[in-house]
């Protein structure tokens, strides 16, 4: 067997241990003679997994009671009409724009009423967080959205936005379980589970009770109504069994490790090594405002696109593989979550040492 040190933004790196687990439950789940991807949903088994799962998931956040955890299908982008449809109101959102997720989000809740951009960084490729101390938040905002970690871009919300009130609701893809989260800051927290912490399928939703209501657009679907799904403990319809079951594991190897205050300490050290690299770099420069660099997502760059092509390809033959930059920066990216070990960025940034020396 040989692995090898997977820089993907999504799906990405998971942890060895839990992948091995999973592999030595496969044929014969804890004496059901069958494999969790075979079994009902409803069976006792199955039951056990998804509640251990959720309990597992809110002793990490210290999830408030009155937030309820949803299990959902649908990608994060499906969340981008759930959201405008469960919480629209008043017909008015507001939108901080800091890539391409959140204008994906803004321009789809452009179908549901009126969506507000109301502060960017698009006129320096979403390289910055914009300034949100003091943004012009409507009166009748029924929430403003942010995307937290910038996957393509590398940037993250150091601070969260003043909302003026209103309720934030965040999608946190790419900083999921990165580091704690102070849940009772969002209306929703939100986030896709195939960056940081299970396979894809799964999206993972808190959401504050009195945002679970009958009252939604009309015309929204049965299934994407959070109280369809609320209602039924995320078991209205036949869930993603074994993606959920992967994510319980991730949960419990997180627990292991020390929770996310550790978790947050250990990613920090990671992108240290990473950053420190490419500030002394003659050659690699990272592309990314540097109060507002990710800790998960670091892309960068040689300025030279041939040269760029040439490391990645360099880099894979080496064993550091989806190392190419998204095709809207270019150059390089790597995305260092949570299972990615110190490790892997140290072997790494070696590596771009040897090559910086071998092509200056
Ligand atoms: C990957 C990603 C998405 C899209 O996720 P899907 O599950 O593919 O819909 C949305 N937001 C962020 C921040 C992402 O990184």
């Amino acid at each position: 067997m040989s692995r090898v040190y997977n820089f993907s933004a999504g799906p990405a790196v998971l942890p060895e241990e839990v992948l091995k687990e999973a592999a030595e439950e496969m044929m014969d789940y804890r004496g059901t003679g069958m494999s969790v991807m075979e079994m009902s949903h409803r069976s006792k088994a199955f039951d056990d997994i998804i509640k251990e799962a959720e309990q597992d998931l809110r002793d990490l956040l210290a999830i408030p009671d009155n937030y309820k955890v949803l299990f959902l299908q649908g990608g994060a982008s499906q969340q981008f009409s759930a959201i405008p449809m469960n919480l629209m109101k008043n017909g008015v959102a507001d939108y901080i724009i800091t890539g391409q997720w959140a204008k994906k989000a803004w321009q789809e809740a452009q179908k549901y009423g009126k969506a507000v951009a109301v502060a960017s960084s698009e006129d320096e490729t979403f390289s910055y967080i914009p300034d949100c101390s003091d943004l012009p938040i409507d009166d009748d905002a029924d929430y403003v959205y942010i995307c937290e970690n910038n996957t393509i871009y590398g940037t993250k919300f150091k601070t969260l936005p003043d909302t003026k009130g209103k309720i934030l609701v965040s999608d946190v893809s790419s900083c999921f379980l990165s580091e704690p989260h102070d849940v009772e800051k969002y209306g929703i927290l939100y986030g896709g589970v195939q960056k940081n912490i299970g396979p894809a399928g799964v999206v993972i939703s808190i959401i504050r009770e009195d945002l679970i209501r009958d009252d939604v657009l009309p015309g929204t679907p049965t299934m994407l109504k959070f109280k369809t799904q609320a209602d039924k403990d995320s078991l209205y319809n036949t869930p993603p069994c074994y993606a959920i079951y992967i994510c319980g594991k991730v949960f419990k190897w997180l627990k292991k490790l020390g929770g996310l205050e550790v978790m947050a300490q250990m990613n920090a050290e990671k992108a240290k090594i990473l950053y420190d690299f490419l500030d002394q770099s003659e050659m690699f420069k990272g592309t990314v405002r540097k109060e507002d660099r990710s800790l998960m997502n670091v892309p960068f760059v040689t300025g030279d696109k041939d040269l760029d092509a040439k490391f990645v390809k360099e880099a894979a033959e080496a064993g550091f593989v989806n190392l190419k930059g998204h095709r809207s920066v270019g150059g390089m990216r790597a995305s260092i979550y949570n299972a990615m070990p110190k490790e892997g960025v140290e072997k790494l940034v070696a590596f771009m040492k040897e090559f910086e020396e071998a092509n200056r």
